[in-house]
């Protein structure tokens, strides 16, 4: 039999699973050649996705073991997937090590459990794990559990005893936590977003109206000018980097780079310039002042697809530093200044000719006069000449036949400010006309394999799936909750598709609750927890750490590694009752009670927690989906099952959850309802299969549906084909309205092997990109008001005559033709990008810079007052713990470095022989100040703590000139502890300081004071 390789593999993707060439008994020639070592002749071949970071390449796993009975299989080689479109068979060193993850010898062979007080593991069967795991939990939920708060109002939550979601699980996974545990009630329900890209949300929602990557890995090689800002690609995404140096070799693109260090993208770019760490926003509102005084904007667009023209209301002031409707006392804003100024007919006042005062336009460029070159390089310590050269490269992208990419990740997200980095960042592209365009956009390098995706799901304190938020307390009822979160049009004409809330919510509680939720009982919105605050991560540290917390379940999630101020969140950890770990690894967190000498210095005889640890599979050993940063669905196989007994983590919760049910049956207890009513009617409720979560979450017509004109869109029964077929009578179920079409009538669109290019490097056929399988947000925006493409070169969508067609899905009304007014930003009330966001954010509608908590300068050169964030997440407690720069007077950043990923590739041995040991980046000067030489042994300390690491001695890192004094930068890579197959380490976050984003509570990981010394 005589087939390609492409052929083959549609072959094997119709079958469910990648098979094997023995398996299918054929033996392709062209695939035959292909395989390059004999070996993988008698293996079942597997398709997967590195578990790793969110370019999410395609790997394929070689197993052997040929499913006979009692014949487990086993993977014994890993390599890349020559057909998957973003990764084309690289991978990195990261996922190049994944088999070495795979066979850890970190890997959890079996249930343990380390009693309170004690200093040893014991080995105990799953059915004692559940059996005391559930006794604790009901225990704990029955004790504390409150059905009303004290002002009578029903909020069934339960807080004393929180869950933390892994983000490197499937959404399949990431789902039944959702279930599972506001089931029960839980408001701690939070995943590593919060340490992480919480920001990209918070910024990029309310500028364009989605908080996810504007375009795509592959579309960045369309760009003219790339700036890397906040981000290190070349290092922390490497092979969706790629797509940079393409746009460089086949574009002619100028690359610059922006950052602290001359990292490894700095290395391969056109142009490196450093900014002291902390100062990026400074630096944006910097360009943005350029780009308004030397009048290089995009007219046009500015005009027809921003909010410039829109009047905002008179009572909205900015005075040194502070935006009207400040509260010092609550340390918050009343954000209702912060608005349009309405008509009679309840739509924004405008002035297309730009001049009104008030307008966005005018206000935009009163707002960053301040932001001059000197001071930009005043603040940031970039030289002006640096600074001006990579405003008239961005500049000369204004035109319509040229854009910017700009790639960001932790480098922003990871700073007190990093919400409003972001948007600086969208307002310097919304005056470009960069967003919706080919090659332009901000795309947003998401970290863990599958943080987009847990994001997606809302595994968010005050999150619900599809970016829905979990009602407050003071929305007791169903209409209340739709009636404040559906938003009013603001401009006559606009789609505002928020409108459709009460469709998403019903279909979301359908899929919570099934048969039980009905239009007489609101669909059972009582039985959600409502909040009264956010129980963010750092918020429930705090409760631990005050003895205000009893359990926590921690699905791989290594908290004492992953949150600011390891040390608090060990004495938080200590006072806890019990502590449940599921992770297919040994961790720092499993750990904490294990005296490590100085590492994690502790007495285990005083640490009273009981702690479980239980083993899980990993993402080989598994089927499911998981989102990369470019909102791609992949579907993966499992090609070994889990080694030993560890088990998946659905089989866990379902089995965990059928337990805790028969307790409540038996027993009685508190308020068992929302738990019993949760729809749970898997195959086997003990253990879900990840198809049927699939079809769950993507959703079900529970009526025949008709459209408006009679004709029949779905039968009863069916898998949802479109969320514009959800309803909000109880006729039609989604757990999460935006993945609606990942798994249809006709298969599994995420397992979809199509890499048909349909232009500029589309390929829809891929995967199914969330929302409605569009590859690149906006992009209606690529064209003009008139429907015409704005660069013929980059033509992505066109109007027919009759409805908008091209090489992508329509993220637009396909008939609205061009003239019909509607605008294209269309999850926005307005229709349009936001320079000005109105009240979305909590600390300002424009951004500001302001300084670190901890800043190596006296005073914000912009501000009389402190010049930091009025409105930054801080803990009494915490207070006492910030150092002052007489104190620590370098300011240290920490980072990722190539061969590592976070605190996981510890446990790979391949990446533990290439980076065995810690250390620390100084520079040169630094370093001769202290007599240190490279490779000494150092130690840096903060006021929370210290860690110790070889010096790396380094031109790397710069002395830079900032408010009139040196500052010295000091890099962390933060991958070692004190578990793994690297030499022992220190937790990086011993250091960091626990002061949170305003709008998101990330904390600050990337500009903190601390000392340095030779040891
Ligand atoms: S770590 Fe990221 S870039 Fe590297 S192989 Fe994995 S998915 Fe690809």
């Amino acid at each position: 039999m005589n087939i390609n390789r492409r052929q083959f593999f549609k072959i094997s993707a119709a079958g469910l699973s990648g098979s094997g060439l023995a398996v299918m008994g054929m033996a392709p020639t062209a695939a035959q050649a292909e395989v390059r070592q004999y070996k993988l002749f008698r293996a079942t071949e597997t398709r997967n996705n590195c578990t790793y970071c969110s370019v999410g390449c395609g790997i394929l796993m070689y197993s052997l073991g040929d499913g006979a009975k009692n014949a487990k299989k086993k993977i014994f080689h890993v390599e890349g997937d020559p057909d998957h479109p973003v990764s084309r068979g690289s991978l990195c060193p990261k996922g190049a090590g994944v088999l070495d993850f795979i066979h850890s010898a970190q890997r959890l062979k079996y249930p343990e459990v380390r009693e309170a007080g004690t200093n040893e593991w014991k080995r105990i069967s799953w059915d004692e794990a559940i059996d005391r795991i559930a006794r604790l939990m009901k225990d704990d939920r029955d004790a504390n559990f409150i059905e009303k708060n004290e002002k009578g109002q029903l909020v069934n939550r339960w807080a004393t005893t929180g869950f933390l979601g892994s983000s490197a699980a499937s959404n399949e996974t990431g789902i039944l936590d959702v279930k599972f545990a506001r089931g029960l009630g839980m408001v701690h329900l939070e995943n590593q977003a919060r340490l992480c890209h919480g920001p990209s949300v918070a910024g990029l929602a309310p500028s364009f109206g989605r908080g996810a990557m504007t375009n795509n890995w592959v579309d960045i090689k369309n760009a003219n000018v790339i700036l890397v800002m906040g981000g290190n690609p070349a290092e922390a995404h490497p092979v969706g980097f790629k797509w940079a140096v393409e746009a460089k070799i086949r574009n002619k693109a100028y690359m610059m780079v922006v950052d602290p260090r001359f990292n490894r993208t700095a290395a391969v770019a056109d142009f490196y310039s450093p900014i002291r760490a902390g100062a990026d926003a400074a630096f944006l509102l910097g360009v943005a002042h350029y780009l308004l005084t030397n009048d290089k904007i995009q007219h046009e667009y500015v005009k027809a697809y921003t909010n410039a023209p829109l009047i905002v209301r008179e009572d909205y002031k900015f005075e040194d530093g502070l935006f009207s409707g400040y509260d010092a006392e609550k340390r918050s804003y009343d954000r209702s200044s912060w608005a349009y100024e309405l008509g009679a007919d309840g739509y924004a006042l405008r002035d297309e000719t730009l001049q009104h005062p008030r307008c966005v336009f005018n206000l935009l460029k009163k707002h960053v006069e301040r932001y001059t070159p000197e001071m930009v390089s005043n603040i940031c310590g970039t030289p002006k000449e640096d600074f001006l050269h990579i405003c008239e490269k961005l500049a000369a992208t204004c035109v319509p036949d040229k854009t910017t990419s700009i790639l960001y990740a932790l480098g922003w997200t990871h700073h007190v400010g990093g919400s409003q980095m972001i948007r600086a960042s969208a307002i310097v592209q919304l005056l470009l006309g960069n967003i919706g365009m080919p090659g332009g956009g901000i795309n947003a390098l998401r970290g863990h394999s599958n943080v987009q995706g847990f994001t997606d799901l809302g595994v968010l304190t005050t999150m619900l799936p599809g970016y829905l938020t979990l009602p407050n307390e003071n929305q007791q009822s169903l209409q209340t909750y739709l009636e404040q979160r559906t938003p009013k049009t603001l401009v006559d004409k606009q789609v505002n598709f928020w409108k459709n809330t009460s469709k998403f919510m019903v279909s979301f509680l359908k899929g919570m609750y099934g048969d039980k939720a009905t239009p007489e009982n609101n669909f059972g919105y009582d039985w959600l927890p409502k909040w009264d605050r956010s129980y963010d991560v750092m918020a429930f540290v705090e409760q631990m750490a005050q003895g205000k917390a009893n359990g926590y379940i921690v699905q791989g999630f290594n908290v004492i590694a992953a949150a600011a101020s390891s040390g608090k969140v060990r004495d938080g950890l200590a006072k806890l009752k019990y502590l449940v770990v599921m992770d297919p690894l040994q961790t720092e967190t499993s750990s904490f009670w294990q005296s490590h000498g100085e590492f994690n210095d502790v007495n285990p005889a005083e640490i009273q927690t009981t702690v479980f640890r239980l083993p899980s599979s990993c993402f080989a050993e598994e089927n499911g989906s998981i989102a990369n940063s470019g909102r791609w669905l992949q579907w993966h196989w499992a090609a070994q099952t889990p080694p030993h007994e560890a088990w998946h983590d659905g089989k866990f919760l379902g089995t965990l959850l059928m337990k805790l049910r028969e307790l409540y049956e038996k027993e009685g207890g508190v308020c068992p309802e929302p738990l019993m009513n949760l729809d749970w009617h898997y195959h086997d409720p003990k253990d879900p299969h990840p198809e049927e979560v699939a079809k769950q979450l993507n959703g079900y017509a529970l009526a025949d549906l008709f459209d408006d004109k009679g004709n029949q869109i779905a039968k009863k029964g069916e898998l949802l084909s479109s969320f514009a077929h959800l309803r909000d009578d109880g006729t039609t179920t989604s757990l999460c309205w935006i993945y609606t079409g990942q798994w249809t009538q006709a298969g599994n669109m995420m397992a979809r092997r199509d890499n048909t290019d349909t232009g500029l490097g589309n390929t829809p056929g891929w995967g199914f990109a969330w929302p409605a399988n569009r590859r690149l947000l906006y992009n209606r925006a690529s064209a003009d008001p008139a429907g015409k493409p704005w660069d013929p070169k980059r033509k992505f969508l066109h109007w027919d005559g009759v409805k908008w067609s091209g090489a992508d899905v329509p993220d637009y009304p396909p008939t609205a033709a061009p003239g019909s007014g509607v605008s294209p930003f269309i999850m926005l009330q307005d229709g349009v990008g936001h320079l000005f966001s109105m009240g979305a954010m909590t600390d300002g509608p424009f951004p500001e810079h302001y300084e670190p908590e901890e800043s190596p300068i006296p005073a914000n050169p912009l501000h009389s007052g402190s010049g930091k964030s009025p409105v930054a997440r801080i803990f009494k407690d915490d207070k006492p713990s910030f150092g002052s720069r007489e104190e620590f007077p370098y300011v240290a950043t920490s980072y990722s470095i190539t061969e590592m990923f976070r605190h996981w590739t510890k446990h790979s041995l391949l990446n533990a022989v290439v980076q065995p040991e810690q250390f620390v980046e100084i520079s040169e000067k630094l370093a001769a100040s202290k007599g240190i030489k490279a490779g000494d042994l150092i130690k840096v300390s903060s006021k929370r703590g210290h860690i110790r690491g070889k010096a790396v001695v380094t031109k790397r890192v710069m002395t830079l000139q900032v408010a009139g004094q040196e500052v010295e930068q000091v890099g962390i890579p933060v991958h070692w502890g004190f578990e793994g197959t690297t030499r022992k380490g220190f937790l990086a976050n011993t250091l960091s300081p626990r002061v949170g984003d305003a709008n998101t509570h990330t904390p600050e990981y990337k500009a903190f004071l601390v000392n340095v010394e030779k040891v």
